[in-house]
């Protein structure tokens, strides 16, 4: 084996990347007070919900060595590299205790060069044990709180078997307003038992807080999850597209633009972070199940954490944290790119997808011109961006940049 940890991927390959895009840092904490019945992120119900929290239902100090371990480990790939943002997400991380996130933060700083004005995120539930915490987590270092409020209704929040009441959503959110220059605030859609008066209802709560940031999600039904077996009454499809639109008219009216698919803000507010990863970016992924984009000058490789937490503390303190490596095939390129790009509603400069995939123009040409042709997409010299046909129909848009042997197979 290679002295030189990084010599592997340095090695001679097919693609020229001209440059290294910006390098961002996510960091994954993987529990939650309980599990909801349709997430299907790498969440796991702290044992012994409801009782006092101690080193044995969060052992916080031992993940946070683990992370400090797994972003040693994994220094020798981003050499030098500035880091524009950080995002800390989850689970829950406001789980953890203020002093656990700030000596996060010193640790990541001892490490990385993070640029002074980095956007540092960090994902907070709305319960009343999170907000008295929001102070803490300003003081840490945190600059960005995300609130997952996904309702302010009390049915819906039940029927989504959410831990928090509208009540506390509310106070939450008038905490975070009071402690924080800048947050967002998560909400869903289309959920158990919503009608469009509820909706409405949500989005004037939502915005009578006039969020710098929303998000806005359709719930889906992901399978290996509670609602998969046991299915709640949703609104139909054209429910939820008149829910959609009623989104879009509310916050354009409220000063909110819409510059990717789920994402609202106000000028000066998008978040920086995710735009990167829609600009595909690189980002390292750091904690359990977390996924991490890295590019070189010839190949862009995509790992993976071990997922359960456990497992992932005991490898990541042995070194070894990342589960599965792969380079991304050279065919599987413009979809990736444009699987992120698109999403954007101002599209991207023609020179970014060279510069980040490493691969000529020419390999999205026949993609541009049917997207084109089909009135989903519109290019001149300099941008390329989706119609808002396109927009609307993102998947088909997105599909004609599949690699022509995975076309067609849904
Ligand atoms: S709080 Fe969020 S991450 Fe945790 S189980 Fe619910 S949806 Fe999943």
């Amino acid at each position: 084996m290679s002295a030189d940890p990084a010599a592997a991927y340095l090695r001679p390959g097919t693609l020229q990347l001209p440059a290294q895009p910006p390098l961002t840092l996510y960091v994954h904490v993987p529990w939650c007070i309980r599990k909801c019945p349709y997430c299907d992120f790498n969440s796991h119900a702290l044992p012994g919900a409801g009782a006092p929290r101690t080193a044995a239902t969060l052992p916080e100090a031992r993940y946070l060595d683990a992370l400090r371990a797994d972003l040693e480990a994994a220094l020798p790939l981003v050499w030098g590299r500035p880091v524009a943002s950080v995002f800390i997400g989850g689970g829950t991380p406001s789980l953890l205790a203020p002093e656990a996130v700030g000596r996060w933060i010193a640790d990541i700083r001892a490490l990385l060069p993070l640029q002074p004005d980095a956007e540092i995120t960090l994902e907070a539930n709305p319960g009343t044990f999170e907000r008295d915490r929001f102070r803490g987590f300003r003081d840490a270092g945190v600059t960005r709180l995300s609130i997952g409020v996904q309702s302010f209704d009390d049915a819906c929040l039940g029927a989504l078997g959410r831990v928090h009441d509208g009540a506390q959503a509310r106070a939450a959110v008038a905490a975070a307003a009071a402690i924080f220059p800048t947050f967002n605030l998560d909400l869903m859609y289309a959920l158990p038992g919503q009608t469009p008066a509820m909706l409405a209802a949500d989005l004037r709560a939502a915005l009578g807080f006039d969020p710098p940031h929303l998000s806005v999600y359709h719930l889906t039904i992901e399978p290996n999850t509670v609602f998969a077996r046991q299915p709640p009454p949703l609104p139909d499809e054209d429910s939820a597209s008149a829910m959609l639109d009623a989104i879009v008219a509310a916050t354009e009216a409220a000063g909110l633009q819409r510059y990717e698919v789920s994402a609202f803000a106000r000028p000066g507010h998008r978040c920086r972070h995710n735009l990167n990863y829609w600009q595909f970016g690189d980002y390292l992924g750091i904690g359990a199940g977390a996924h991490g984009k890295l590019s070189f000058p010839h190949r862009i490789v995509r790992q993976v954490r071990w997922r359960e937490p456990q497992r992932y503390m005991d490898e990541a303190l042995a070194g070894q944290a990342v589960s599965n490596e792969h380079e991304v095939a050279r065919a599987e390129l413009p979809f990736e790119f444009m699987l992120n790009a698109l999403r954007l509603k101002d599209g991207f400069e023609r020179a970014l997808f060279a510069e980040r995939t490493g691969l000529p123009a020419s390999a999205i040409e026949a993609g541009l011109q049917q997207a084109q042709a089909r009135g989903l997409l519109e290019a001149d010299l300099k941008r390329i961006r989706p119609t808002p046909r396109g927009f609307d129909f993102l998947s088909d848009l997105q599909a004609l940049f599949l690699p022509p042997a995975r076309r067609g197979r849904g």
